[in-house]
């Protein structure tokens, strides 16, 4: 199995699982966003290998199955090369496409709610088409996943390609690094050093977040679905909480005596954003298990020890 991506938050998560079912996992990444050390204790055992590369250039390898996270995913780390960022989703989906095609493996790709845009419609089901601007500054990573997914239904409808596409919500969890920039990681860090925590705009727009494990075992089930089972499907955790709400939780959880601090909202920050899952419950018999309380305390517990270590 090859899982692009994978020294990253999410692909670490799901290269530790897949391991604990006895796989043979190869991790390709070109370390942009993700790190040695999310992988680092995989290294020595033998059924795990990974590859320093870039995705965006060929790649001949013998597998049957790939997960295709390879790209930076917050906004900090997608907008700080955008041209990269395009080229990961469109020249990188091609090759992993033309290396599934080759060797006849399944592939999944991690598409993403970005494909919604500012949404109209809400919640969001998989059948609306999205309302995304194609010349802004986050064109490069949502017009870039939505390419992408065209490129993996065409591979399908023109070559067979076994395809699975799920659209990811915002997961949050241990790993993800300090400085990219998200919000739980950036509320965190802050809470624990007692600096301010920075709101966007009014802290009025929303966002669900889905711990982790949950969105792991979803990838994975989607994975070994029936062929048939395309997608696209939505993955997340319906439990939608405004900016501002998030931020009173995390300054609650930790006990934390930092301020808010309110700064100018970045431009085409989605206003709201709610998966429905639907889909999944019923194809996948998948549901979030993790309430926030609880993955917001793990996390900030693997926060907690990286500041002691
Ligand atoms: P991440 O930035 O932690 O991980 C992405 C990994 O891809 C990093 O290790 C990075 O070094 C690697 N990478 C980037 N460009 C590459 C390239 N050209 N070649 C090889 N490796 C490359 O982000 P993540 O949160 O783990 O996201 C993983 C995937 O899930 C991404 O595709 C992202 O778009 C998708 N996703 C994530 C979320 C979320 O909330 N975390 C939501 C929706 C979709
Ligand atoms: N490719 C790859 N590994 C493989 C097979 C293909 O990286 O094992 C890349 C190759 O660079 C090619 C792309 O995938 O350009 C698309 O492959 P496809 O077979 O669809 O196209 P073609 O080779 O006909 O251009
Ligand atoms: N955000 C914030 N403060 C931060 C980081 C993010 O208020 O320090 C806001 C951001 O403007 C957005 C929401 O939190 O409205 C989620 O941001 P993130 O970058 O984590 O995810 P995305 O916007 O890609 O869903």
């Amino acid at each position: 199995m090859l899982i692009t991506g994978g020294a990253g938050f999410i692909g670490s998560h799901l290269v530790d699982s897949v391991m604990q079912d006895e796989a043979e996992v190869i991790c390709v990444d070109n370390l942009y966003s993700g790190s040695r050390e999310n992988v680092g204790h995989l290294l020595d055992n033998p059924r795990f290998e990974f590859i320093r590369h870039d995705i965006t250039f060929p790649l001949y390898l013998e597998v049957d199955e790939i997960y295709n996270l390879a790209c930076p995913a917050s906004p900090k780390h997608y907008q700080a090369d955008p041209v990269q960022t395009t080229k990961t989703n469109v020249h990188g989906a091609i090759n992993m496409l033309g290396l599934a095609k080759r060797t006849k493996a399944r592939i999944l790709q991690a598409s993403t709610s970005e494909v919604y845009g500012d949404p109209k419609e809400h919640p969001q089901t998989e059948s609306y088409w999205g309302n995304v601007n194609p010349i802004g500054l986050r064109a490069c990573y949502d017009e870039g996943k939505r390419a992408a997914e065209t490129l993996f239904f065409d591979y399908w409808r023109q070559y067979n390609v076994g395809i699975k596409v799920v659209r990811i919500f915002n997961t949050y969890g241990p790993r993800m690094s300090i400085n990219d920039g998200r919000v739980v990681s950036n509320f965190i860090t802050n809470a624990l050093k007692g600096l301010d925590i920075e709101i966007y705009g009014d802290g009025q727009q929303t966002r669900s977040f889905c711990y982790i494990d949950d969105l792991v075992q979803g990838l994975k089930s989607m994975m070994n679905s029936e062929k048939e089972m395309t997608g696209p499907l939505n993955l997340g955790n319906p439990s939608e909480r405004t900016i501002l709400e998030l931020a009173e939780l995390i300054l609650k959880l930790t006990a934390s005596k930092s301020r808010l601090r309110f700064l100018p909202l970045p431009s085409d920050d989605p206003r709201i954003r709610k998966p429905d899952i639907t889909m999944a419950q019923k194809e996948l018999k998948w549901l979030p298990t993790v309430e926030i309380e609880e993955g917001l305390e793990r996390t900030i517990h693997y926060y907690n020890s990286l500041n002691n270590s």
